[in-house]
């Protein structure tokens, strides 16, 4: 058989265009699909990300608009502070970022058709077909067609998601227009070293509300003057601009401010169970449910697994053999499962707590110093490492009300 490409990914965001990037670098025929006009546009992200960006793709410096040492974690009426020593993540220009990183794969080589729909998909033949009738054969097709992925609907019974909402808000005439790539955002409060020059965005906030668990609240500086304030949560996109209009009247950083955008998108929630490979068809990124289950977090984890499945497909390539993609799947579950075991574990420990709960659980953390112990043992993409801790010092049990022993014992299996 011959075939147009080697690989075709279906979806050019930051994890499609990642792993194209990569294949084409190593000589392969790479085609990249999106039905966008604009590849980024709209926004559907915070933005916040571990530093370990650094180890797990490149970003240039323009592209970071701001850079955090800790956050604020707030209950109703309680407040702990966690901290670094140095900058524990960046806030980047997410619009930007994905053009630069489809810019990059076309400047390697991969051809990127823009306002490509792919709607039908043959995985035994590698044949794609996209509504605006053109057709096309690829030896390896990969969905990596975000949160609401045809690819992936072709291999998997069902999705399940959380809502997530956010506004871009002003706090005074400073002007900054995520959308476009020429944003006028001010970077002199950074120095060359890392070192955030102004106290006052050094942190984000984080807000544990009852009735947004288990997902939560953030607000997070891009700059002195503007902040992304959004939420993920099983509520409706109509329940979530209410509680962020809320959290907006009651704050007040927010007193003299300007909505200037409002967006909101899906955030899968990991199935240990989904099919992430299938014939000619390998998922990635959101279309695999590979994100954070605590945080909504989706890059970091989609970056490193573009590895994988570099791995797997040119090993696919070179054999011959498209049996080999199945070495992704099993490879992702032996690095990850368990991590993301952990996380949901978390989020199935706190998704019914009233909201004095936690300000129970608040005020016990900070009793016992657990500001220190998350200051040292947090970490954005691996969770477990500050879970294990907490059951090493015995603390879970005097942090939880009382009557959630026994789902605590359930859900650890202590
Ligand atoms: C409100 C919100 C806040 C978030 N905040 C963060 C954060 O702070 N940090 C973080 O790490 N993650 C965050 N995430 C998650 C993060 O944005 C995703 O994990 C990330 O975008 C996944 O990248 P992707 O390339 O897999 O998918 P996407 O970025 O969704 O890209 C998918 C691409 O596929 C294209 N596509 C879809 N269907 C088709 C089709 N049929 N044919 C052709 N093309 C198609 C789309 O046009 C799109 O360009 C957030 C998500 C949301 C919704």
């Amino acid at each position: 058989m011959s075939f147009d490409y080697d690989v075709a990914i279906v979806g050019g965001g930051p994890i499609g265009s990642t792993l194209a990037y990569k294949l084409a670098k190593e000589g392969y025929k790479i085609a990249i699909l999106d039905k966008k006009r604009e590849i980024g546009v709209p926004l559907q992200c915070a933005g916040i990300v571990s530093k370990k960006l650094m180890d797990v793709n490149e970003i240039p410096d323009n592209l970071i608009l701001n850079k955090v040492k800790g956050a604020y974690l707030h209950s109703t009426n309680k407040t702990l502070k966690v901290e670094k020593n140095d900058v524990e993540a960046f806030i980047i220009d997410r619009v930007a970022y994905d053009k630069f990183l489809a810019d990059r794969a076309i400047s390697n080589g991969v051809k990127f058709f823009n306002q490509y729909k792919v709607n039908f998909i043959d995985s035994e033949n590698g044949i794609i077909k996209c509504q605006n009738n053109i057709k096309i054969s690829s030896k390896i097709i990969v969905g990596a067609d975000g949160s609401k992925s045809f690819v992936s609907s072709l291999i998997n019974d069902k999705f399940k998601y959380f809502n997530a909402s956010q506004y871009l808000v002003e706090v005074n005439d400073f002007h900054i227009n995520e959308n476009n790539n020429t944003s006028t955002i001010n970077n002199s409060f950074l120095d060359d070293n890392f070192v955030v020059k102004d106290k006052a965005i050094e942190f984000v906030d984080l807000f544990a509300i009852s009735k947004i668990l288990p997902g939560f609240l953030w607000c997070i500086p891009t700059s002195k003057s503007c902040f992304r304030v959004g939420l993920f949560s099983n509520n409706s996109y109509k329940d979530q601009k209410t509680i962020l209009n809320s959290f907006l009247d009651n704050d007040d950083r927010f007193n003299e401010s300007k909505i200037i955008e409002k967006y909101h998108g899906k955030i899968p929630i990991f199935d240990k169970n989904k099919k992430i490979v299938k014939n000619r068809i390998i998922l990635i990124g959101d279309a695999a449910s590979q994100l954070k289950p605590t945080t909504g977090g989706g890059l970091i984890l989609g970056f490193d697994t573009t590895n994988l499945a570099k791995e797997a497909i040119i090993k696919s390539l070179d054999n011959d053999n498209i049996n080999f993609l199945k070495e992704y799947e099993k490879k992702f579950k032996k690095k990850y499962s368990k991590e993301l075991s952990y996380q949901i574990k978390v989020q199935k420990t706190i998704e019914n707590l009233s909201d004095e709960d936690l300000d129970y659980m608040f005020t016990k953390l900070k009793e016992k110093n657990a500001e220190e112990i998350i200051s040292k043992y947090g970490d954005m993409d691996k969770q477990s490492v500050l879970v294990k801790e907490f059951i090493k010092r015995g603390l879970i049990f005097s942090i939880i009300p009382k009557v959630f022993f026994r789902k605590l014992v359930s859900i650890w299996k202590f």
